[in-house]
């Protein structure tokens, strides 16, 4: 018996089981409300998404829980030393899309979509400077499963990459960076920068007045990771005084975006509905149902987020 745990509506809580059932003939899962208390006290496993973290804890024989999403900032913030650990989804779908994305939003700017915009409301007939690919200067930040894809996707449509992460790392055709040490050099020369980041204590507001400042005077950013990762005053500072171009924001502070923000009338920011990289159901369902399999055979948990880390 396996629970799937989500704060989602019964609709999409439904929607994962008759997916994750698919994947898995031959494990029951269950609605986390439909669990008897004889079956919370056996559970060693839970699928989750966005769990109630309280539902957790009612399950004292828990060993993990695997996420059917790739971003696990709030239940690890929720949860302050789980007695189980937290395993993530990993889907190199999911990585294919979130680079997609990148490609499409870097292209946005690469291609000054967001002036053409504006000229056009204001009919006028300006030609931009064209800047060759290759003279395009792009930093993600973050080399792990999502920005190393992103990256190299950027690096096979002709721009230059570089790229940021914790230790050293190599990625085909990207600049590599790491540690402290390595982001202002990493910033100075990103002409649009990428955040690919998990939220942690050491990247909740990273984007601050001081790092923004570091990018090239007209630089832009995109932010596909976690909302608090930047200073939503700061950015809004850098954007008036014109030291950045435009910001593309796919998540935020408080989410869905309140109707009332600044952030939805300003015409150098683009809202997205957290859509940069959404699970695919039958794709997660799949890779969830193998590390259970694994699991069953061998005992073995798969890798887990660090707590500690925070990612
Ligand atoms: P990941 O595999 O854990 O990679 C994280 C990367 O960030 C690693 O390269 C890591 O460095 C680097 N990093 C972490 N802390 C750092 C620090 N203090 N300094 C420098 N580098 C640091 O994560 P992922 O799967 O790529 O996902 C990244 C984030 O994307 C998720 O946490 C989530 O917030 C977000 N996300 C967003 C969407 C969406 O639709 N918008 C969808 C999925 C995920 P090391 O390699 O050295 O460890």
């Amino acid at each position: 018996m396996i629970p799937f745990i989500s704060r989602a509506d019964l609709s999409e809580q439904n929607i994962w089981i008759k997916h994750l059932s698919a994947a898995m003939p031959n494990e029951m899962i269950v609605l986390f409300a439909d669990l008897t208390p004889e079956q919370k006290l056996q559970c060693e496993i839970a699928i989750v998404a966005n769990p109630d973290p309280d539902h957790l804890l009612e399950l004292p024989s828990l060993k993990w829980v695997h996420s059917v999403w790739a971003g696990v900032e709030r239940m690890i913030n929720e949860l302050s030393s789980p007695p189980f650990s937290i395993v993530r989804l990993v889907d190199s779908n999911l990585a294919q899309t979130m680079s997609e994305a990148v490609l499409a939003w870097t292209l946005y700017l690469h291609r000054d979509m967001p002036t053409y915009a504006k000229q056009q409301s204001k009919k006028s007939w300006i030609q931009q400077p064209m800047v060759r690919a290759q003279d395009r200067r792009i930093g993600v930040l973050g080399l792990g499963e999502l920005g190393a894809v992103s990256a190299q996707r950027l690096v096979a449509n002709g721009f230059s990459v570089a790229g940021w992460s914790r230790n050293p790392k190599q990625v085909a055709g990207v600049e590599c960076f790491y540690g402290e040490e390595g982001l202002i050099p990493l910033l100075r020369q990103s002409d649009i920068l990428v955040c690919l980041l998990p939220l942690t204590i050491e990247t909740k507001g990273l984007l601050n007045d001081q790092n923004l400042s570091c990018l090239p005077i007209g630089a832009s950013l995109i932010n596909f990771a976690r909302g608090l990762i930047i200073d939503d005053e700061a950015l809004l500072t850098k954007l008036e005084q014109g030291a950045l171009s435009h910001a593309v924001l796919d998540v935020f502070m408080q989410e869905p975006l309140p109707i009332n923000h600044s952030f939805w009338q300003h015409d150098s920011i683009t809202v997205l509905p957290h859509i940069s990289a959404p699970t695919h159901p039958v794709s997660a369902s799949e890779i969830v149902a193998e590390n259970i399999k694994q699991y069953r055979l061998t005992g073995n948990i798969p890798p887990a987020v660090d707590p500690v880390r925070g990612y």
